[in-house]
């Protein structure tokens, strides 16, 4: 539903919140009073949270910013994102301008394929209980999808059943996986009911017990892939040829790639630009990142999620991810600031917004490499952040405080502490 052909914005940042808010009622989709109020006021009220979770004593808040110059498969998108971090939305609002202007970026999304693992331990013998469980498949997935007629009447559904035998410490163990056509949901939930609607089942099948019934977040039956090309010539920053640039970014990422210190910090980066649009979207952000540091180890050593390559005057990102999320159940029915954030977006197929969710990780990462092997992280994040301290040292001690953070910010220096420290050794002095 985003009325305009572009998502380009120039100056969107140098707009109130008020300008902001209307720009995007005026651009993309119309808002109303109340939900323009919703958004600056209360996007979550009290009385909802009180039912959302336990012992609720208030609502806590997040910034929520919007990210632009998105433009995935041809589709313009302002993506939004609730992140407290400095500089996240303004690094992905500006590669992904240097993309659209420089490249392309692309995105696409398997089948929403969930499934859910069943426990079974004491089985008398493995391979006649397997074949069993695999004689009885029929039933099994009829019985699943007796759980929930409604993401059948929709085209979902449990959709096959496979059995693997797993060594542990603690013995042998069959586990039956069920693969669950999830739709537009993220569909814990439903996985959930349906495998402990299975267990007792094939617990008498098996002549075993069944232990745990619930989804594996680890969903690699449902990646997303994301690639971008950029010309390596727009890539120049400080005293870097562009060439240079993708030469040193390519370096950065074989070391992420091959070292789980620095590939920790490198997957921070992607989650950088998930997490707050899976927070925005009233998605499960856990299960999200549970997902993406457990597929990114699948074969034994932890690496980058992503990967990158020079071809000839290309430089190219891509990242595959096993991204879980709902774009309907969940919060999503309920909570008014994230049906704000679906109305803004326009997305009503969950594959949609998982494409977004890759591209935008792969973007932020991108980001975050070329400031690192150029300007260093620090300045770039420091000039972004030098406002904000200023302000709120000036909240917290007084008007010096903004001289003295932009002095280290100048300086190349952390700056909220020792800015504080410079003023109070001014007023001392
Ligand atoms: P849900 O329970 O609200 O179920 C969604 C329901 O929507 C489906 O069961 C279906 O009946 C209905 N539906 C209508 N139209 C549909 C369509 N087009 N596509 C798919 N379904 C459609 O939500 P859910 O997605 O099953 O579960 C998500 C919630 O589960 C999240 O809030 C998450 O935090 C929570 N959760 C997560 C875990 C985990 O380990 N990740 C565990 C438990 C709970």
């Amino acid at each position: 539903m985003n009325k305009q052909n572009g998502s380009r914005f120039p100056g969107f940042y140098k707009l109130s919140v008020q300008q902001r808010i209307k720009a995007l009622s005026d651009l993309i989709c119309h808002l109303s009073d109340k939900e323009e109020w919703a958004l600056m006021r209360e996007t979550l009220p009290y009385k909802i949270a009180d039912r959302m979770s336990e012992n609720v004593i208030g609502v806590f808040g997040l910034p929520l910013g919007v990210a632009v110059n998105f433009k995935i498969n041809g589709k313009s998108y302002v993506i939004p994102m609730a992140i407290e971090e400095t500089s996240v939305v303004a690094a992905a609002s500006n590669s992904a301008r240097l993309i659209s202007e420089h490249g392309s970026l692309t995105a696409v999304a398997e089948d929403p394929i969930m499934e859910a693992q069943i426990q079974v331990i004491n089985v008398p013998d493995f391979s006649a209980a397997a074949i069993r469980i695999l004689s009885e498949k029929k039933n099994l997935l009829r019985l699943a999808n007796r759980q929930d007629p409604t993401l059948v009447s929709v085209g979902g559904g449990a959709k096959d059943l496979y059995v693997r035998k797993l060594q542990t410490v603690g013995g042998p163990m069959l586990i039956v996986h069920l693969s669950v056509d999830v739709r537009d949901a993220m569909g814990a939930n439903t996985v959930n009911t349906m495998a402990e609607a299975l267990g007792p089942e094939v617990a008498k099948i098996t002549s075993g017990e069944a232990i745990c019934q619930i989804i594996t977040n680890l969903c690699d039956k449902s990646l997303v892939r994301s690639r971008f090309e950029i010309q390596v010539n727009c890539l120049a920053r400080a005293e870097f040829s562009g060439r240079e640039v993708a030469e040193r970014i390519l370096s950065a990422y074989h070391f992420a790639d091959a070292d789980p210190y620095r590939a920790a910090t490198h997957n921070k980066g992607v989650m950088n630009g998930i997490d707050g649009i899976l927070i925005a979207t009233g998605n499960d952000w856990r299960a999200v990142e549970a997902a993406c540091h457990a597929y990114t180890a699948r074969d034994g050593r932890y690496r980058s999620l992503s990967k990158y390559q020079i071809e000839g005057d290309k430089l190219i990102g891509e990242i595959e991810l096993p991204i879980a999320v709902g774009v309907v159940g969940g919060v999503t029915r309920f909570h008014p600031g994230v049906r704000i954030v679906h109305k803004l977006m326009g997305i009503t197929y969950r594959r949609e917004l998982a494409e977004i969710v890759a591209a935008a990780g792969l973007v932020q990462n991108f980001s975050a490499l070329r400031m690192l092997v150029t300007e260093g992280i620090q300045r770039g994040h420091m000039r972004l952040n030098a406002p904000n301290t200023a302000y709120f040292s000036r909240a917290t001690i007084g008007n010096a405080a903004i001289e003295a953070a932009n002095q280290f910010v100048r300086q190349g220096l952390i700056v909220f502490d020792r800015a504080k420290e410079r003023v109070r050794k001014r007023w001392r002095s």
